[in-house]
Formats: C-alpha cells, structure tokens, sequence
C-alpha cells in the first residue's frame, strides 16, 4: 500500500483517541494530514536579547531559568507561577496562571526559548503566559517559522505540528511526483516533496512562497483539467452546427413588445454569429437581475427550431422552469409562430412525462424547459442543437456537462446574474466567451434600499398597506420556516399566521417554503401573478428569477443571514416594472461587518460592484460551489488575487490539451494520476 494511504495510526504516538480528534478536522490517512495546510504561520526565527525587551510587545527569547518556580495565590485566588528567566544581556519574569503543573515545568538550569507578549507587572518587564519549548536543535514550535492550524477540542498547536512532522518524517521525501520535470520548470513549480516540507515548516519565505505557488497553481490546474475532460477531452476547435435560421430572427425582433435594448442587441449579435459559425457555441451571458436574458435566449431557440433542431433550456427551480415555460410559450404567441415546447419537472405524473419523452424522442416537441429532471437518463432527444443553462452558478459543471451530452457538440448558452470576475470565469470555464449585457430596458427606476431595525417594523407595515392599497404587490423573506434552529430567527410560518392576524387582516398572504409541495408552490405563484395574493412570505425559495413586475417592495427580515449576493438576488425581484420598487433590509444585528454589509448594499444596485465585494468578503470557495459538487477543493488559491497563477495554469491547460502534449510518454503519470480522480468524481457523481 502507499504509504500515503495509511491510517494515522501508523504514526508514533497517535492512539485511537487522538485519531479520533483528527478525524474531526478530516484527517484520516497519511495523505489528509500532510495536505492538512496550516491557516497561517508566526516567525519566530529572531530571539531578542532580553535587555532589548521592552513591555507591551511580542517577543521571542532564549534564557536560562535562574530560579525554583515561586508559587502565590492572588487576593482573587488565581494561582500564580512565576519564574526568573535570564541571558547575557539581563533578566525578566515570566508567569503562569491557574496552571498547577506549571511550577514543574522548569527547572533551574534549563534553556528555554519563550515566546509571547510582554507587558509591565510590579514595575518588571513580565512575558503572561508564553508559548515555551525547552531549546533544542531542531525544534518545530520555536527559532523558525512555525505553522499554525485549525484546531479542534483536545488537540493543541503543539500537538498537531508534532503529528504533521512526524507524518513527513513517515513519508520520508517518497510522495511521487506527477509533474514531469521539464513542466515544472516551464511553469516554475518546486517538487512535491520540498513542497510539500515547506509548507508546513518552511525553512524561510522564499521557500514558503515557492511551496504555496505549486499548491496553488495545482489547484487550480486540477479544477481545469476535470473541466476538459468533463468536456469530453477536446477543447480545440470543436465542431458544431451551423445555425442558418439568424436573418429570420432578426426580422422577428420587430414583433416583440419593446424595443431591445442597445446591450440586448449587442449580445443577441454575438449568440446569432457564435451560431452560424461551424464551431460549437459556447458562451455566457452575464447581466444583472432584471436586464432581460431571458429573451436573448428566446431568440437563440428560435434560432436554433428554425435551423431544424431541438433546444433546451434548464432552471435551477420549478418556479422558474414554469415561469420561463410561461414566458417562451408567450413570446412565441406573439411572434406567431407554431413551435410545440414542452415543460420537464420532477413533479410531472410519470405516465405523461413519459409521455412527453416520447415526443421529444420523436422530435416531435422543439423547446423544451425544464429543471434537473431534465438530466434524467430515459429523456433522449431527437437531434438536440442548443442547452442553455440559466442561472448556472446553481448548477455543477458536471451536470451542465451531463445535459450537453444528450447532444453531439450542441450550442451551448448559459446565462448568469451573477457576474463572475474574469479570472473565475476562466478557472470554471476556462475559453468560454462572455457576453454582457450591461442596460437596464428603459425606464427603470432606481430600487430604493434602506436598512432598518425591526422597531420600525410597523411604520414599515403602514408603507406596505399603501402600495398595495395603490394596486401594488409584496415580497417578505424569512430565512427560515421552522423554529427548530436555536437561533431566535422568525419562522415564516409562524410570521405569516401573526401578521394575517394583525398587520395584514384583510389582505391576501401566501407562504412559500422550500419543503412545500410543488403543486401548492405552483398554485401560489399563480394567484401572485394575477394579482389575487397581495403579499408572498417565504423563505428563500424565490431567490432567483422570478419575474412579476407589479411587486415593487421587497422586505427581509434577518437580512444578516444572507451574504451580498443573495441579498442583490433577492433585491432583484422588485424593480421590474415601471413603478418605483423599494427594498427594506430588516436586522437587529450589532455585528460591525453586518452592519456594513447591509449599508453597502443601501448604497448601490450594481451587481458587478456587489459580486467583487462578495467575492473580498467570503473567498472563491463557496462561490464555485466545488465542495458540494465533489469538485476538486481550493485550499490555497485565492481567486481575487492570484491572477497569474490562474493565468499559468490556463496557459499549461491550452499547452497540454490543445497541443496534445499531455499524450507524450513522460505525461503518462500525470495522465493517470488525473484520470484516476477524475473516474473518483465521476463515480461519486454516480452515487449522489
Ligand atoms: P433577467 O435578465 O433577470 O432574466 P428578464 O429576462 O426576466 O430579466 O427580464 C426582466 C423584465 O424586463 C421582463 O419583464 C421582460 O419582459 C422585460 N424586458 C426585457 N427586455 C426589455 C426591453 N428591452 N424593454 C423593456 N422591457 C424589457
Ligand atoms: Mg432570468
């Protein structure tokens, strides 16, 4: 077996008890504890000479304890232990409190180095509490730069680094490489043993630098990789249909209700030439809530039925799967045609969804929406030529993938709110193009936004009974349905039955939560779109896409619960018609950073500035969604600022895929060693 593969327990010194306190943090094997990477690391390489010690500071010092440990009892009956520590240079104190072990811990003689603040007790310079280790020559918690790393309940500092050594003491510089030598140099990247030693105990900042620079650089190589090969391999050139239907379409612009706008035009454009052209599509279409994606992709459909093939669209919800069914199957009834669509949820009755994918087979049906029913095995298309994903970032790249391969080198669309910086964009997509459409449709007022504390909650109220009073629709967002979280969060349900009682006697109110039956979701909507209910409570389930434009008033109740883009998502929904739209934030938090978090967004309604924020705020992560979709994790890399290594991982992809160099015999390693993990992803993609 790989030594890498081992359990823990191989080491000296771990028992089963200390095994367990490691699994908590995910360390299991070998491998999970050198690839546990510390959080952050503290130089103590410089000793101070005692005499240069000053109080109030952080020092490192080396000395001789010069005294048998003096126990005391405070006046408030802390135990204190205090020793003498000296050099050459002079002397100072050094204390311990509640510590009974301490006063063994030292005795006369014994070389120390501590390390810790320092401040003035009793008119003496006196280190509290200090991090110590008795010197030695090679020691790993002091005289170097020492790793810190999350922890968890029973396991110090001084333990863990002790753990992790001893595991690369194990390994014994016998991690293999899988990055051939001439790559590493063309890409400099150090080898995975030194790297691999550096990161957790560097010898100095270069070499760290070196180390985290591989980590990083393989991170993100990884994530590309699996990319490609999800894509099937063949990034170059890759052949598609020629759409030839793009004049006819443009004629039909003219039978719209509105006028596009001069952005919407730009990128309808680009799809129709990406289209025409004899290479498979394969673009995003980044615009902000309420922008008008969606008829963008309506017109690429159309495109697509007219050259004689079949188009899907998928949304991350049944809601907006039904909405976008709605709108398509209206915007055809206008533009006179006769295109069958048809709509594919997981709550269809199966006799008439097989039903449907039947047709579908046949080609029968051109336009299909759906949600992740869709990606079902038993739905097969008749000649697929267009996928449009809307609102991806809910989706992984595998299930994209798994939609596209329904199809052989369909077009491919997938629109996005959701402005995704250049350098993520290329990570996740790596050569896709990008369109943006950066106008709103005219006459769009600006969505007030306030932040308010919920004691102004019924003046709120007031405002509310007056725009519905004046013909107007409301959203309230409650993070939650349930009270079973401790948190003293308001349950939707319980909100919603107290303000049909109070506030709210008389009006219409619909609640909507995520666990809700589709049918009755469904039925919601409806009397919300017709205007029957006058106010929707939910959780957040409306988060994305919905389009009713008579709502003008958006209210979020425990809006620190939500991060920036959530929050602008939410926003998102109002503001969509021609009357003025107001979002009111409602939070009682006294966290600074919630505090400007929700004073940020009272002050701007641009997306991009929102993502860019949220991006600083919250790291790359949870933003790519790779963990949930068993994506290779980024630990290191960090997507706002390590544009060049992206930018030379993206240059190493193009070289080894592109130019097919990844086929040469000393690539053959790393060729495996990808396709291994890879077949590791797929089949947990298998068993979700
Ligand atoms: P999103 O980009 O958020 O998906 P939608 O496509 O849902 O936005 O469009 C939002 C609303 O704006 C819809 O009601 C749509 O009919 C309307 N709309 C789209 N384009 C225009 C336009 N050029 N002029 C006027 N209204 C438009
Ligand atoms: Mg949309």
């Amino acid at each position: 077996m790989n030594k890498l593969d081992e359990s823990v327990m191989v080491l000296k010194g771990i028992g089963s008890s200390k095994a367990k306190r490691l699994s908590r943090l995910g360390i299991n094997t070998i491998r999970d504890l050198i690839h546990y990477y510390p959080k952050r690391y503290k130089d103590k390489r410089l000793i101070t000479n005692i005499k240069e010690v000053s109080p109030a500071g952080y020092f490192n010092i080396k000395g001789i304890i010069s005294n048998k440990a003096e126990v005391l009892k405070s006046k408030r009956g802390i135990l204190i232990t205090k020793f003498i520590v000296s050099d050459e240079t002079g002397s100072l104190v050094v204390i311990f409190y509640n510590n009974r072990f301490a006063k063994d811990m030292f005795k006369p003689g014994d070389t120390v180095i501590f390390s810790g603040r320092t401040s003035l007790i009793n008119n003496r310079i006196t280190m509290e509490c200090p991090e110590y280790e008795k010197a030695v020559s090679n020691s790993i918690n002091t005289l170097r730069i020492v790793p810190e790393y999350g922890l968890t309940e029973g396991l110090s500092q001084k333990e863990i680094r002790k753990v992790v050594y001893s595991a690369l003491e194990y390994t014994d510089n016998t991690i293999e490489e899988i990055f051939p030598a001439d790559f590493r140099k063309a890409f400099k990247l150090a080898e995975i043993n030194f790297t691999i030693r550096n990161i957790h105990f560097p010898e100095d900042e270069k070499n760290l630098q070196m180390a985290q620079r591989r980590l990083k650089f393989q991170e993100v190589f990884f994530l590309q990789s699996y990319m490609i090969k999800l894509r099937g391999n063949s990034v170059d050139e890759e052949k598609g249909i020629e759409f030839n239907a793009s004049k006819e379409v443009t004629g039909l612009v003219k039978k719209l209700p509105y006028k596009l706008t001069g952005a919407q035009e730009r990128v309808l454009e680009e799809v129709l030439f990406d289209m025409t052209r004899p290479i498979a599509m394969n673009r995003l279409i980044q615009g902000d809530v309420g922008s008008g994606k969606t008829v963008i992709a309506f017109l690429a459909l159309i495109n697509c039925v007219k050259s004689g093939y079949q188009g899907v669209m998928m949304a991350p919800t049944e809601i907006l799967a039904a909405q976008h069914f709605d709108t398509i199957k209206n915007y055809i009834n206008i533009i006179e045609e006769n295109i069958s669509i048809a709509l594919v949820t997981g709550s269809l009755k199966m006799s008439y969804r097989k039903e449907i994918q039947e047709e579908i087979s046949k080609g029968n049906i051109k336009i299909v929406i759906g949600t992740h029913a869709l990606l079902n095995e038993e739905l097969e298309f008749h000649n697929l030529g267009l996928v449009i994903t809307d609102e991806q970032h809910r989706f992984g790249v595998r299930q994209r993938a798994m939609l596209k391969s329904k199809a052989s080198n369909p077009d491919m669309l997938v629109m996005s709110a959701t402005p995704i910086p250049r350098t993520l964009s290329l990570v996740l997509y790596g050569d896709l193009d990008i369109s943006v459409i950066d106008e709103l449709p005219p006459n769009r007022k600006k969505i007030e936004t306030y932040y308010i504390g919920s004691d102004k909650r019924e003046r709120l109220f007031n405002f509310v009974k007056k725009l519905i009073n004046e013909g107007r629709q409301a959203y309230i967002v409650c993070p939650l349905v349930e009270e079973s979280e401790k948190l003293e969060l308001i349950s939707a349900k319980e909100y919603c039955e107290k303000i049909k009682k109070s506030y709210f006697k008389g009006y219409n109110i619909g609640l909507i939560y995520g666990k809700m039956k589709n049918e009755e979701k469904e039925k919601i909507m409806e009397e919300f779109y017709n205007g029957h209910i006058h106010i929707i409570v939910s959780t957040t389930v409306i988060e994305v896409g919905i389009n009713v434009p008579n709502a003008t008033i958006m209210i979020i109740e425990n809006a620190e619960r939500f991060g920036l883009a959530q929050l602008h998502q939410l926003r998102g929904r109002v503001g969509r018609g021609s009357h003025q739209s107001y979002c009111i934030l409602i939070s009682d938090s006294n966290s600074k950073s919630v505090k400007d978090r929700l004073r940020f967004m009272t002050k701007t309604n641009d997306g991009f500035l929102i993502a860019k924020k949220d991006l600083e705020l919250r790291g790359s992560g949870e933003i790519l969604g790779t963990k949930q979709h068993g994506m290779p994790e980024f630990k290191l890399i960090d997507i706002s600022k390590d544009h060049d290594i992206i930018k030379a991982s993206k240059e190493a992809v193009d070289l080894l895929y592109k130019k097919k160099k990844i086929k040469d015999v000393q690539y053959h390693k790393m060729e495996k060693y990808l396709d291994d993990e890879f077949a590791k992803i797929t089949d947990e993609i298998a068993l979700n």
